[in-house]
């Protein structure tokens, strides 16, 4: 069954968890349907459940965001039943950390796959069909840490400073077709992601932030929903940091 017209669909990967769970619960509290993408199709399918049950409209659909030809012909079988995709929320990522002479060759690898390669894979199977409806709105999750680098992490800084780099160029590449493309950074959210640091970390993290706390995943949602509204219209190419003032 295709979209009416005036509906707006969105594709939110990583949504079974997390920060991706809350951007898929705001964006369609907004009465967006939601397809709620995870690579375990437990999670995105509980999520859209739960989406259902409160009256908003969602589907769950399990994708390796890592695997390009999985990616094309999710996007293909998405544009066949629901002709076009208004957004795109590329927000799946993992974290694979070490010090740099210790990593392998497969943990570099899979993190800029699966945080990096993957926008590049959904934006070339979704945003074709945006460019041609000249409306749409892609928004990127990056991380503070592609902006302040971070020991450990290189994997995770690279991919995260190439999300930069790959929405400014196609912000500029897709403007005069009026979809917009934007970073949102976020500091340390509450997730599993960052369930995982130790108690003296945690501290450590906590001393640089000026806010004193943790942000919640709806602090990202929130932003990522604004800027996935008609407001943001004439927002592009931008990088905005949720980090309770971390990056000033
Ligand atoms: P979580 O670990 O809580 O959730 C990650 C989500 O991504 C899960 O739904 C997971 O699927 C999905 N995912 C991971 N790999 C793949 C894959 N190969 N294919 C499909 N889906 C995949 O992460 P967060 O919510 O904490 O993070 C979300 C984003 O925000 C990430 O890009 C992360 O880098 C970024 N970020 C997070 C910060 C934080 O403090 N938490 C800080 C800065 C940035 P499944 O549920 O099936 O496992």
């Amino acid at each position: 069954m295709s979209s009416t017209s005036n509906e707006r669909v969105a594709v939110v990967t990583g949504a079974g968890r997390g920060i991706g769970k809350a951007i898929a619960e705001v964006l369609a509290a907004g009465g967006i349907k939601v397809v709620c993408v995870s690579r375990s199709e437990n999670n995105c399918g509980k999520v859209a459940e739960e989406i259902l049950s409160n009256g908003g409209k969602a589907e769950a659909l399990a994708v390796d965001v890592s695997d390009a030809a999985a990616v094309e012909e999710a996007s293909a079988k998405l544009l066949e039943k629901h002709e076009v995709v208004d957004i795109l929320v590329n927000n799946a990522g993992i974290t694979r950390d070490g010090m740099m002479l210790r990593m392998t060759n497969e943990n570099w690898d899979s993190v800029l796959n699966t945080n990096l390669s993957s926008c590049f894979y959904w934006t070339k199977g979704l945003g074709g069909k945006m460019a041609r409806k000249r409306w749409g709105r892609i928004v990127n999750i990056g991380s503070v840490i592609g902006i302040m680098g971070n020991a450990g992490q290189v994997n995770y800084a690279a991919a995260k400073a190439g999300i930069i780099g790959f929405t400014k160029s196609m912000a500029k590449e897709f403007a005069s077709r009026s979809v917009t493309c934007n970073v949102v950074a976020p500091g340390f959210i509450e997730t599993d992601m960052t369930a995982e640091l130790n108690e003296d970390v945690t501290k450590q993290i906590l001393a640089q932030i000026p806010l004193k706390r943790f942000g919640k995943a709806e602090d990202i949602a929130n932003m990522v929903d604004f800027l996935c509204s008609d407001k943001a219209g004439y927002i592009t190419g931008q990088v905005f940091t949720v980090d309770g003032g971390m990056v000033m």
